[in-house]
């Protein structure tokens, strides 16, 4: 079956285009899309067109299976410009979204209606690449400068109301589109039509519009950003024509580039990590209430996750009084979220109304799921898991956040072992998107899809990670941190180390991090496992730690913090405490530095494959993306060492 088929109303042709799920324009509906121009053309019974989509949107963009592949006939502008050229006008009847070449096909349209609640926008940026079929030199065209700048370099969609009032399409339909779009035709062509988009003025900007924004852009460190916002430059400063192939040149030039290459990986990698081929066929239950022990960091910020995607949350506390601390520290999170333009003020407040805080296990006698977020102790964790047996119905999921313990140790004992899970989140729980999905051995099949359904709810991105100290991400964390001390005890100053890698990509580097985050968290793990009669070698941060120096809140760590700032002083103090520690050696480059650390992450997540406790190399970036701030377009440290 063909996918395009057309209907006639009278002596408009409405073109259905058919290709499931979202549209996306492959080889076939270009040729398609070609051939039903030429046909329509040449049909005298025919006055104008009409596009809309069968199913859920409009063309949704690229056909995914193309990507990384040689564009094949016809290419994309040309169908563009063939439609614009079209003898019998078209018009595009956008629903749900018109994302990347599908916005273009329907800026290549005479005429552009949309309904009520669809989007339109140019994703390309997030592949690591610009529009690649007039989007830049269309765009400002029809919506001017600022917007098209904006649409291009963020890669956000548009929501219709505001497309329509940028100018990018005609009009805003509510209920019938295809037949709105229909008469729409039929009347607007009656006339003398609008010129092109192509044939339109263009506005100009000068040179400093272009360095602020530039200047702007630069700061994120990605290549297609910057380049998408020179296309739009030259859009406004050159004909049409060449404006175009500037355009396509760059577009091809970036589609070969490593970054495009990275991103790729990351968004086949993500596609896959949402939808695990293991659990195919196999149904999540449905969550409809969960309870969270413990409201401290990580469980407060569980719980305004939970909250914030219409989950409704019991949370329980010690004590009345620590209640409501954590009933406090949820709703300052639901004031932020409201503070960021999130949530409303009404939701906000509406929220923690909801919101049950309570010293009372037995509250949680409805719950579907609990999720404790206690003390990182095993008797403290025992002890909730206990309560939770007594109070939980038999059947109720229960999990653990635990960062480190062995989950099989906490719940030893508790009946139905087919329902404990291990759900490590990461901190600040409502933030950051990383969710590792630890099953114990007898986690029953059906609760480990539900696991993965509630981190799709939540907007988190799931990866499966075997039992081991630290799952996959704190395992790696721990050995790039001993990389960075052996740079350190080689004469390689702390502040190089950092420098290096935020040049990389990183927001920060590992020293930062530690003195942010605090390290008495990681040195009191050490002392634990030291405690329990382990070989555990002293670190330099234990050497720091001893002499009080934890962090930011102590007023220094690896750097000082004079006056109780935030700004990280390079510490004379650090440089005694560790001097019979440190050899004078000569400092490697930026990139060494970085290519030595980023190897050591890869070199532990090689080993963690192979003894299974992650199931793929491309799951382990997307652990360092998500949740340790790995930068995005360098596709996650095993795709940069090229070993996955
Ligand atoms: P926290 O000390 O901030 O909070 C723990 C909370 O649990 C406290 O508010 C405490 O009052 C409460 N609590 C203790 N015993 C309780 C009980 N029996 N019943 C009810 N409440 C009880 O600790 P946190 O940083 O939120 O860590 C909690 C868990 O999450 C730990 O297992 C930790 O390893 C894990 N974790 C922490 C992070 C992080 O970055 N902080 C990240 C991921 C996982």
């Amino acid at each position: 079956m063909s996918v395009l088929t057309i209907d006639r109303e009278g002596e408009i042709a409405v073109a259905i285009l058919d290709n499931p799920p979202v549209n996306a324009i492959s080889a076939e509906v270009r040729c398609a899309l070609w051939q039903a121009v030429e046909t329509l053309d040449a049909d005298p019974g025919i006055r104008a067109v009409v596009l809309v989509c069968a199913g859920r949107s409009f063309i949704a963009g690229a056909d995914v299976k193309e990507f990384g592949q040689p564009p094949v006939a016809p290419h994309l502008p040309d169908l563009v410009a063939r439609i614009e050229a079209a003898a019998k006008p078209w018009t595009a009847a956008i629903h749900g979204a018109a994302l990347g070449g599908g916005l273009e096909i329907a800026l290549g349209c005479r005429f552009r209606l949309i309904d009520a609640e669809a989007r339109v926008g140019f994703p390309e940026v997030g592949l690591g690449i610009i529009p690649g079929a007039s989007g830049t030199v269309r765009t400002p065209r029809l919506a001017g400068i600022e917007a098209a700048v904006e649409m291009v370099t963020s890669g956000k969609p548009v929501p219709a109301p505001e497309a329509l009032r940028l100018g990018l399409v005609d009009a805003m339909v509510t209920g019938d589109l295809r037949g709105a779009a229909v008469s729409y035709a039929a009347s607007m062509t009656c006339g003398p039509l609008p010129e092109p988009v192509s044939a339109r003025p263009v506005e100009t900007r000068p040179d400093s519009y272009w360095s602020e924004r530039r200047a702007q852009l630069e700061k994120a460190g990605e290549a297609a950003p910057l380049r998408a916002l020179e296309a739009v430059r030259r859009a406004t400063e050159v004909s049409f024509d060449e404006a175009m192939a500037f355009e396509r040149a760059t577009f091809l030039a970036l589609r070969d580039s490593p970054e495009a290459a990275a991103l790729r990986h990351v968004f086949f990698a993500e596609r896959a990590a949402l939808r695990p081929a293991a659990l195919k066929g196999v149904a999540p239950r449905g969550i409809a209430s969960v309870g969270v022990v413990g409201g401290g960091t990580m469980g407060a910020g569980i719980a305004a996750a939970l909250a914030m995607a219409g989950i409704p949350v019991t949370l329980i506390e010690r004590d009345a009084e620590a209640a409501a601390r954590a009933h406090a520290a949820v709703s300052r999170i639901f004031e932020g979220a409201a503070a960021r333009g999130k949530l409303t003020g009404a939701e906000a407040g509406a929220l923690s109304g909801r919101l049950v805080c309570t010293d009372d296990y037995a509250a949680l006698g409805h719950v579907d799921l609990a999720i404790e977020a206690v003390f990182e102790d095993l008797a403290v964790k025992r002890a909730v898991f206990d309560d939770l047996a007594r109070v939980c119905r038999p059947d109720a999921i229960l999990a653990t956040n635990t960062s480190y313990l062995d989950p099989r140790r906490l719940a030893e004992g508790v009946p139905a072992p087919e329902r404990l899970i291990g759900l490590h989140f990461f901190s600040p729980a409502h933030v950051m998107k990383l969710l590792e999905i630890v099953p114990l051995p007898g986690t029953a099949p059906e609760v480990l899809a539900t696991a993965f359904d509630l981190a799709r709810r939540l907007g988190k991105m799931p990866v499966r990670a075997g039992i081991c100290e630290g799952f996959i991400g704190n395992r790696i964390l721990k050995r790039y941190r001993a990389a960075a001390e052996d740079l350190l005890a080689e004469g390689v100053p702390v502040a190089a180390v950092d420098a290096a890698m935020r040049g990389f990509g990183f927001r920060m580097g590992p020293f930062e991090a530690q003195d942010l985050g605090g390290l008495d968290i990681a040195f009191l793990q050490r002392e634990a496992a030291r405690a329990e009669g382990r070989d555990v070698p002293e670190t330099l941060a234990d050497i720091l730690v001893r002499a009080g120096r934890k962090g930011q809140k102590t007023g220094g760590g690896w750097y000082d913090y004079p006056e109780g700032g935030r700004m990280p002083v390079a510490s004379d103090a650090v440089a005694r405490l560790l001097a019979d520690r440190i050899a004078g050696g000569e400092v490697p480059a930026p990139d060494a530095i970085a290519e030595r650390l980023v190897g050591a992450m890869a070199d532990e997540g090689a080993t963690i494959l192979a003894e299974g406790i992650a199931d793929s190399a491309a799951e382990i970036d997307l652990v360092e993306i998500h949740g340790y701030g790995f930068p995005r377009s360098k596709g996650g440290p095993m795709h940069w060492t090229g070993r996955g």
